[in-house]
C-alpha cells in the first residue's frame, strides 16, 4: 500500500472521515490502541459514533493510575463497547522485579526500557499480531520527538499506521471533547497532560512541554517507550517515511 498517497488523500478530511476512509482502504483487522488520554478518548468517540469495525485494545501495564482504570470502565459503559486488555506475562514481570526491583526503572535508561519492554512492548506485539492496520492518537505538536510525525506511515512490523489527529492541537481536541461530552481522565485537570504509568508520570509545572511529565528523570530527546517505531527503525516521522 502506498502510504504517501493515503497521506495526501486524507489531508483535507476530518479525523472521523480519515478513520472511515482508512477502514475502507485497509483489508483485514485494524486495531486502535488506547491509553485513555484525551486524544484516544476522542478517537474512541469517533469510532463508536461511526460504528466502525475496528478493535479497541489497551496495554494494561499493571501500574496505571486508579483514575485511568475508572475511565476505562466509564468509557465502556458510555459507548457500549469492550476494550480488550493486553497484560504483561507474569513470568516476565517477576523476572524484571527480581533483577531490577519493584521500581527499578528509576535506576538507569536500560532498566527503564527493560520495564517498558516487559509491560508494554511485548503486550503490544501480541495486540498487533495478525492486524493489518494500527490507529493511535499521536499528535505532531506533543514533543520535539514527534514534530515530524506522519499521518500515515508503515510500522516496523509491516502494519499501516494511521494517526488521525496528527495535525490537531490539544485545544482542538479539548474543545471537541467538551462539545460532545466525551469522558476524559480527571488527571488532565490536575496538570497531567500526558498520562502513562503511575510511577513514571508527574504533573507538569507551568510552561513545561506536554510530555515533560513522562520519565522526567531522563534526557528529553529520548522520551519514547519504543511503541512507535517506523519501518526504518526510527520513530514514525513524516520526513523519514517519505510523506
Ligand atoms: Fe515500567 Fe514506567 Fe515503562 Fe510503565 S512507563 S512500563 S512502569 S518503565
Amino acid at each position: 500500500m502506498d502510504v504517501a498517497s493515503l497521506h495526501e488523500a486524507y489531508a483535507g478530511l476530518t479525523p472521523q472521515a480519515r478513520l472511515i476512509a482508512f477502514r475502507a482502504a485497509v483489508p483485514g483487522r485494524i486495531i486502535f490502541t488506547t491509553s485513555f488520554g484525551i486524544e484516544d478518548q476522542m478517537i474512541t468517540h469517533l469510532i463508536a459514533e461511526a460504528q466502525l469495525d475496528i478493535t479497541l485494545a489497551t496495554l494494561d501495564t499493571g501500574r496505571l493510575f486508579p483514575e485511568t482504570y475508572a475511565l476505562w470502565a466509564k468509557t465502556e459503559a458510555r459507548y457500549g463497547l469492550k476494550i480488550t486488555p493486553y497484560a504483561p506475562q507474569a513470568s516476565g514481570v517477576e523476572e524484571y522485579i527480581r533483577q531490577y526491583g519493584i521500581n527499578g526503572f528509576y535506576a538507569s535508561p536500560e532498566a527503564r526500557k527493560s520495564c517498558c519492554n516487559v509491560r508494554k512492548i511485548a503486550p503490544l506485539a501480541r495486540a498487533l499480531g495478525g492486524a493489518a492496520g494500527w490507529i493511535t492518537g499521536l499528535r505532531a505538536d506533543q514533543s520535539a520527538n514527534r514534530a515530524g510525525l506522519a499521518m500515515v506511515s508503515e510500522d516496523a512490523r509491516g502494519l499501516i499506521k494511521l494517526n488521525p489527529l496528527f495535525d490537531l492541537t490539544r485545544a482542538d481536541i479539548a474543545d471537541f471533547c467538551d462539545a460532545h461530552d466525551v469522558p476524559v481522565n480527571p488527571l488532565h485537570d490536575r496538570g497531567f497532560l500526558s498520562i502513562g504509568c503511575t510511577p513514571c508520570t508527574r504533573a507538569l509545572q507551568p510552561g513545561e512541554p506536554e510530555r515533560a511529565g513522562r520519565w522526567w528523570w531522563e534526557d528529553e530527546t529520548k522520551k519514547e517507550c519504543g511503541l512507535h517505531i517506523g519501518a526504518d527503525g526510527r520513530l514514525t516521522r513524516g520526513a523519514e517515511a517519505g510523506v
